[in-house]
């Protein structure tokens, strides 16, 4: 039989963080930088409601969750859009502005939706060079050409943890062609308690050439009902509105992510669990020269370069005890690192159980 043809893409595809290991029922996940804490209270309760009329269409507008979002915020909500998990936001986004031949500069080490979506849409991806694994604004202006359109980065940036501060990303904007888009990924925005960090919401409210990104996957605790969202000019937004598929965020993906901007003790406490729980284990790792990030986000970037085992080898010695952290080689491409995600008490002191054992 015939295949009618389609398009090919020279495209490695996304692999997420790895949650099963065969033969192993339990299993404790610190790949994918998840929260630790599971989901508000709030967010429970309304999607254990029985009333949540699943057969009828969601709000196409995600009009609550925006007026929830732009009320906690102090943001214009038709300066909002919604997306089933900012991955899709940031989809919408390629397909908007990029037209082939158009291109995108990514940090080399970034969120790999950025190149994915880039290619997709027949764009070239330039990347640009870290330095000791952080972005470099300097070499980011190296690949920018009169084709550049965005400049796509995640501040902090995963999977190596670190971010350019306040003063560098206000200076990326100022030295960046006007004409090109800079999106911001907060994603882990919330995490961060550093003093000279500031997220892309808070330093470009008025903006127009900055569009930044949110999710309710990390510490909102919701990745399973993919939530996110986009905050840009109402030119972009409108644009965006007429290429957004109808009903893309489901019913009771507005409704918790709705629930749980309204509870701030369960991101409080999140936030101390998270600090308290990375210096413990970044201090732990250090004793067997496990080196790390300064800490940022929920997730601490590995390195094994003075430790007397590999990464690999720990990965797989961990993974036999059913502990699954993120190998950065692939997509990633990086070698002789790993991505741990903070995870629950419990999980936290298991994984140090087990990594004493192993590296002692
Ligand atoms: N941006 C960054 C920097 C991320 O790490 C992730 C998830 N790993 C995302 C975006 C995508 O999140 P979502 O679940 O909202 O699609």
């Amino acid at each position: 039989m015939t295949t009618p043809k389609f398009k090919n893409f020279n495209i490695e595809p996304y692999k997420p963080g790895k949650s099963k290991i065969k033969k192993l029922k339990k299993i404790i996940k610190l790949s994918a930088n998840e929260s630790a804490l599971g989901m508000s209270s709030k967010a429970t309760k309304i999607i254990s409601n029985k009333g949540l009329n699943l057969e009828r269409y969601p709000d196409g507008k995600s009009q609550n969750l925006r007026k929830e979002i732009s009320k906690k915020f102090k943001r214009d909500p038709d300066k909002i859009i919604c997306g089933a998990g900012s991955d899709e936001v940031i989809q919408m986004i390629c397909q908007l502005f990029l037209k082939p031949k158009d291109e995108v500069v990514v940090p080399e080490y970034s969120f790999l939706m950025y190149r994915i979506y880039a290619n997709i849409v027949d764009a070239k991806v330039k990347f640009a060079k870290e330095i000791n694994y952080k972005i470099s604004n300097i070499e980011i202006l190296k690949k920018v050409t009169k084709n550049t359109k965005i400049v796509f980065l995640a501040n902090p940036n995963n999977p190596t943890g670190t971010y350019l501060t306040k003063k560098e990303l206000l200076d990326l904007r100022k030295k960046l062609n006007k004409n090109i888009l800079l999106v911001v990924d907060d994603a882990y925005a919330e995490y961060m308690k550093n003093s000279d960090y500031k997220s892309g919401l808070d330093l470009f409210k008025n903006k127009d050439n900055v569009f930044v990104l949110r999710t309710f996957s990390k510490i909102f605790g919701l990745a399973s009902l993919r939530v996110g969202w986009g905050y840009g000019s109402k030119k972009i937004i409108n644009a965006l509105n007429v290429i957004k598929p109808p009903f893309n965020v489901s019913h009771i993906g507005q409704m918790a992510a709705t629930e749980s901007l309204k509870d701030q003790n369960f991101i409080k406490r999140s936030i101390k669990h998270n600090l308290y729980y990375a210096k413990k284990l970044k201090s732990f790792l250090e004793r067997y020269e496990i080196f790390s990030n300064p800490i940022s986000a929920n997730f601490l970037f590995l390195d094994f370069e003075k430790c007397k085992y590999t990464a690999k080898y720990f990965y797989e010695r961990l993974k036999i005890k059913g502990i699954i952290l993120r190998s950065t080689e692939d997509g990633y491409h990086i070698k002789n690192k790993l991505r741990l995600t903070i995870g629950s008490k419990n999980e936290n002191l298991a994984f140090m159980n087990a990594a004493k054992k192993i590296l002692n």
